[in-house]
């Protein structure tokens, strides 16, 4: 183990702990199941629902060994990027799919994507397709008490709801499908990449859930047909130019990546909210339609990046 900080104990206003797996499932083809488990856990968590909260995760680097982050304090970002990255490993991000367990005893549900198109790559992908119990990892989590972020899923008053993801957002649809109240009503989206993806989910009966297996078809091709289809627009897909593509693309009623403004207009789908996540390139294009083509108010949309193809994520 490679020591990250020295000095005191410092308490942070998150959970920054090694976690144990206790458990992995495999639960299809492309989704593999862990259980993360750590004392540290028994402060976890937020105020409220979770919905799709997220979680930073820190895989072993190329020396197979885990940076300690004992005794870090507000410096731990700063201080981790120095070390060296074979000792340093990588950070990504994922999703809270559920909780279980309490006190010492609480482990976080984690759904991870292996990429089997493009071989295990990444470290998140590869450290899943072998992850067994008794492997760790560090993970950073809101600790009960403390404002921590990372909660999109913000529908207000909407009385309709459009849902859509691709795998890597099937975690956060179905942990928000699980905590909608019972009278909830919308659909689903979720391009997934072969039938055998296709997982049972907990939905309220006024939300209908559409899975689009991918088999041969393009990235987000019918995804974006589904979903403009039924916003009741022509499902040509716009063409969007690689140099147009922000891989860190996260619009949302709070925050523009691109620092657009979220002005006040006259809005088509007045009562609809609309949560997307993906590939930033279908995210993109999916934006396009909605923002400009349908003419969909931007504070009725959070349009997320959740990463891009062929460009690894940033630690
Ligand atoms: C808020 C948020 C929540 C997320 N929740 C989850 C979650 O719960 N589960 C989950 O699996 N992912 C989730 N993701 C996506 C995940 O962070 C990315 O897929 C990340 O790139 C995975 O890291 P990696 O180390 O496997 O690959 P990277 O090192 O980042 O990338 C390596 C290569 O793999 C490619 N790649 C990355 N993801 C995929 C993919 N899904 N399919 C095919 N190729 C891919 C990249 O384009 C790149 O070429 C979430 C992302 C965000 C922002």
């Amino acid at each position: 183990m490679t020591p990250l900080m020295s000095g005191t104990a410092h308490r942070l206003p998150f959970i920054l702990d090694e976690v144990e797996v206790r458990r992995v499932e495999r639960l299809s083809p492309s989704f593999v199941r862990v259980e993360l488990g750590s004392p540290a856990l028994a402060d976890f968590g937020v105020d409220g629902p979770l919905w799709d909260q997220r979680i930073k995760l820190v895989f072993p680097g190329s020396s197979g060994r885990l940076p300690s982050f004992a005794g870090a304090d507000e410096s731990w970002y700063a201080t981790w990027l120095d070390i060296p990255a074979e000792e340093r490993g990588h950070m990504r991000t994922y999703t809270v799919r559920d909780v279980v367990g309490t006190g010492t005893d609480t482990r976080l549900v984690v759904d991870l994507v292996l990429h089997l198109v493009d071989g295990a790559s990444g470290p998140g992908s590869r450290w899943a397709a072998t992850a067994r119990p008794g492997d760790r990892l560090v993970m950073i989590a809101p600790r009960r008490g403390e404002a921590f972020g990372g909660i999109e899923f913000v529908p207000g008053g909407a009385q309709r709801l459009l849902l859509v993801g691709d795998e890597t957002a099937v975690p956060a649809v179905s942990a928000i499908l699980e905590q909608l109240p019972a009278g909830a009503r919308g659909t689903a989206f979720l391009e997934v990449p072969e039938t055998g993806d296709v997982l049972d989910l907990d939905a309220p009966v006024g939300v209908e859930v559409v899975w689009l297996p991918r088999d041969d078809a393009p990235l987000g091709e019918r995804l974006h047909a589904a979903v403009v289809t039924h916003l009741g627009a022509p499902a040509e897909r716009p063409e969007v130019a690689a140099d147009e593509i922000d891989p860190n693309l996260w619009e949302t009623p709070t925050y523009s990546s691109s620092g657009e403004e979220v002005a006040e207009s006259p809005s088509a789908h007045g009562d609809l909210y609309a949560w997307i996540a993906g590939e930033s390139g279908v995210v993109t294009g999916l934006r396009r339609h909605l923002v400009r083509g349908l003419g969909i108010d931007r504070r009725q949309v959070a349009f997320m990046g959740y990463w891009r193809h062929g460009v690894a994520m940033r630690s």
